[in-house]
């Protein structure tokens, strides 16, 4: 594996021969990454077989959960607990230390939301995920049923006063999400179906207004062939998307950087291990990793100057 360089900014970040690594396969269609440093181990989805792995460098890969509800997206809060999507409960839920579960969110507008498919936690508390539909369209990643919502938003939920918002309606099939470090910027990646044959499919960024709001939609990546699902910033602000058989990194200035060749269609990526620089992939049936030279976006207020 060679990583390819397109931009000479990409080289701080990584080094070209940094070999990647199969830590397990064995799955249907993995997604969800999520790193615990508590537990020093990564947990992940493998939706279609219903169930959550966890590895550990010490323990390797094991089931940690089955059935658990088709789950998909993972992402930790401010108290280290995980934060789930779930396909089959069509709900976020949070695991609690005791393990059990606590719904985030289930319902909007008097109707079931269709399947939260990836989240992220901001530095106010606040919950933000997306809600389109892979979930409900047959009983391969959960359980077909009709969608009860108008569309596939981007919601907001906040702890504070147990509300849910849509903060956006604008995409066809949100999917990934993620900020950028000072969260003045979000990135929504979407997966329309209506633009699976032969059509593009976009990595949008939004304008964070009033911390609550997300205004001035524009095009921040295009990806043809295949699509942007999962995706992580890094702290300086670059973005390390799935791309098909790769992780792409693109700069704040939406620059392609360069990519990581993957044997398999990547979904999903996310940055762990002791140092925080390695990045674990979900690609189709397997979870790799690589080791970086940088690590995951971390809140840093704006204004504030390198997050280095
Ligand atoms: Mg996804």
């Amino acid at each position: 594996m060679t990583v390819e360089i397109d931009d000479p900014r990409l080289a701080p970040l990584i080094d070209a021969a940094a070999q990647l690594r199969r830590l397990w396969t064995g799955g249907e269609w993995t997604e969800g990454p999520v790193y615990v440093p508590a537990e020093e181990c990564v947990y992940w989805s493998d939706i279609p077989n219903d169930r959550v792995l966890r590895w550990s460098e010490t323990d390797g890969a094991a089931v940690a959960l089955h059935p658990a509800g088709y789950p998909n997206g993972h992402t930790l809060d401010h108290e280290g607990r995980i934060v789930r999507c779930e396909h089959g409960g069509r709900r976020v839920s949070r695991v609690e230390p005791d393990g059990s579960l606590t719904t985030v969110a289930d319902r909007y507008a008097g109707g079931r939301l269709n399947s939260p498919n990836d989240v992220v936690v901001k530095s106010d508390g606040t919950i933000w995920f997306t809600d389109p539909p892979y979930g409900i369209v047959s009983d391969h990643e959960g359980h077909k049923a009709d969608s009860e919502q108008a569309g596939c938003f981007v919601f907001r939920y906040d702890p504070g006063d147990d509300s849910l918002a849509v903060v956006s309606d604008a995409l066809q099939d949100p999917n990934g999400l993620a900020f950028s470090p000072d969260e003045t910027i979000l990135y929504v990646s979407d997966t329309s179906r209506d633009r699976i044959e032969g059509g593009n499919h976009h990595l949008f960024a939004f304008d964070v207004t009033g911390g609550t709001r997300l205004e001035n939609l524009r095009t921040f990546a295009v990806c043809d062939p295949g699509l942007f699902d999962g995706f992580r910033v890094d702290v300086e602000g670059n973005v390390w998307t799935s791309e098909y058989e790769s992780v792409t990194i693109y700069a704040p200035d939406g620059g392609r950087l360069g990519r990581i060749p993957v044997p398999e269609v990547v979904s999903n990526c996310t940055f762990g291990g002791p140092s925080g620089t390695t990045l674990f992939i979900t690609a189709t049936a397997s979870l790799y990793a690589l080791t970086v030279a940088t690590t995951g976006a971390t809140f840093v207020p704006p204004g504030a100057g390198s997050p280095r």
